[in-house]
């Protein structure tokens, strides 16, 4: 359900986008999130292929994912470091704080454009 809200928002964004720029149809999107969003990835793409039936903008269009590895950051040293070995920082042994690899961005829409001369 959560990812069916983020593709209608996602979708929303992307329709003002192919207003201002006058485009007829999208032909991909290249999207990111990260580990920490919580968004899964599956029902992602099944949501956008559900929602995308009735929108004839995205008829065609080609989803594009890119997941962001999760990295903590230390609030003491500042370092950012993988969690490899549980959240502690490996220099400071304090817990780090998720940093990167949150939120649903939109990173590049593909647009066809209006032809001109036709
Ligand atoms: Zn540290």
């Amino acid at each position: 359900m959560h990812e069916a809200s983020l593709v209608l928002a996602m979708c929303e964004e992307i329709k003002r986008l192919a207003q201002k720029e006058r485009a007829r149809k999208v032909i991909s999107i290249v999207v990111s999130f990260g580990e920490f969003s919580g968004i899964e990835e599956e029902a992602f793409r099944f949501a956008f292929e559900a929602l995308k039936k009735g929108l004839p903008l995205f008829e065609g269009a080609r989803l594009f994912i890119e997941k962001v590895p999760a990295h903590f950051r230390c609030p003491w040293c500042g370092r950012s470091y993988r969690p490899l070995e549980g959240p502690n920082c490996p220099s400071c042994q304090v817990p780090g704080l998720p940093a990167g690899g949150g939120e649903l961005e939109i990173k590049k829409v593909e647009f066809l454009l209006e032809e001109e001369n036709v």
